[in-house]
């Protein structure tokens, strides 16, 4: 079968196919980068080849961080001329790199087809009893659609969904940044935990955020433990379900707010799925309802913000909506970011909201703020991603005017 013959006769999920090439001779090569084990066996399988290949070709791609297909050295060599000829392992382009003091690494990537669209991922290793973490927060959308009042990545609009190999990618590309230096064969996979707070709300990318996940989860990927790899969303009630369903992963909320007048300023999907129903599905989650699920808890995510939503009686009110949801609280400082319409709550205000919680039996924490030396906090990562959206546009012309105001009150 020639290559052409065998492209054509695959059937690739749009997510994973490589940028379509302009040129009529150019054979649009596939990227295996970002298939999940589904779809690389029968990938294999429509090439007609044993489906077995495919978790051979995921542990040189996810754990020997390998791009080409001459490394592959338990592969035929007539396999790998054919993988050579139609296929590749690409990540995204890094633009931009930056490794902190304190150990926290940020990475720029190029994501789509020259359009200019970048998105940010950020790496915050922590010691904590269990040994050293490095948790990679990773983007799912280039901007948001959700425009949460407090978010820097809602105010560039929505741009796009991330591909499933620009998803992975960043997982991939986190990893081989410990292991450049080391021959292929001792590679080892350094990021323990994954958490999918950077850009974008992915229940709203759901199938690639899908697909991506379940490569993490893989015995011939990633092979992390499931309690390690958490969603958090804003609050996609259908798809929270659709979730429970899907996979097993942890599941963290950004409440943000304990009564719905609030919320519904704050994160407005919550005029859509109210905090009756986003709890109700967050108790379907974890089995609450009655039903199966080894899932314990959920994680509830609440940005202080000074004097909106850190008040006592917030904290009251939060401690009666979470009364029947097992749940952790982290308490999350505002990050600032320009002309934000926000500051953050003192610490010793957050630290009376934490006493509130916790004397009543919640297990609550404070997020630590790392990497500010290269301004790395993730769920705040906008930084110099181009904002090309109307809802950028009209953010910035808010900002004029409101300089414009100050200088001639001034
Ligand atoms: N869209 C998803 C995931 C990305 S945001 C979601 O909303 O959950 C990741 C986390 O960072 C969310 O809890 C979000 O509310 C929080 N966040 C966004 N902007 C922030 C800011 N300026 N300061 C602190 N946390 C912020
Ligand atoms: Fe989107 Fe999450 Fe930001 Fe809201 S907080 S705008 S859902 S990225």
């Amino acid at each position: 079968m020639s290559s052409e013959a065998v492209i054509s006769s695959v059937t690739i999920d749009e997510n994973t196919k490589a940028p379509s090439s302009t040129s009529q001779d150019a054979v649009q090569k596939v990227n295996l980068l970002g298939m999940s084990r589904a779809e690389m066996e029968k990938f294999f399988e429509e090439m007609g080849e044993k489906k077995f290949r495919a978790g051979q070709v995921m542990k040189w791609i996810h754990q020997f961080f390998v791009t080409d297909f001459a490394e592959m050295t338990n592969i035929s060599g007539k396999l790998r001329a054919k993988l050579e000829q139609i296929c590749e392992i690409k990540a995204p382009e890094v633009v931009h790199r930056n490794y902190s003091k304190d150990g926290t690494r940020k990475w720029v990537f190029r994501v789509g087809d020259g359009d200019g669209s970048l998105v940010e991922t950020v790496l915050i290793p922590a010691e904590d009893k269990t040994g050293s973490r490095k948790t990679l927060c990773i983007s799912s959308q280039v901007g948001c659609a959700l425009d949460c009042s407090f978010c820097s990545t809602g105010k560039q609009g929505f741009q796009r969904d991330l591909t499933q190999a620009e998803i992975i990618g960043q997982l991939w590309m986190a990893n081989l940044s410990y292991m450049e230096d080391v021959p292929v064969i001792e590679r080892e996979r350094s990021v323990t935990n994954v958490v999918m707070m950077g850009m974008g709300e992915p229940l709203l990318n759901y199938d690639a955020v899908l697909s991506s996940m379940s490569i993490m989860l893989d015995d011939f990927a990633y092979g992390m433990s499931k309690r390690r790899v958490t969603l958090s969303t804003s609050g996609v009630v259908p798809k929270i379900d659709q979730l429970a369903q899907d996979i097993d992963v942890a599941l963290a909320i950004s409440l943000h707010a304990p009564n719905n007048e609030l919320r519904n300023e704050l994160v407005p999907i919550n005029k859509k799925y109210p905090l009756e129903q986003l709890i109700a599905a967050c108790q379907r989650y974890i089995g609450k309802d009655g039903n199966e699920s080894s899932r314990k808890h959920v994680t509830i995510e609440y940005v202080m913000l000074d004097g909106v939503n850190d008040h006592p009686e917030h904290a009251q009110q939060l401690l009666k909506l979470l009364k029947n949801l097992p749940s952790k609280i982290n308490l999350i400082p505002f990050n600032p970011f320009p002309h934000a319409p926000y500051g953050r709550s003192s610490r010793n205000r957050i630290i009376a909201f934490q006493k509130t919680l916790s004397d009543a039996g919640f297990v609550c924490t404070i997020r630590q703020t790392r990497g500010d030396d290269i301004d790395a906090a993730c769920g705040q990562l906008v930084g110099q991603v181009a904002d090309r959206t109307r809802r950028a546009e009209q953010w910035k012309k808010k900002i004029a005017e409101k300089s414009e105001i100050i200088r001639t009150e001034g």
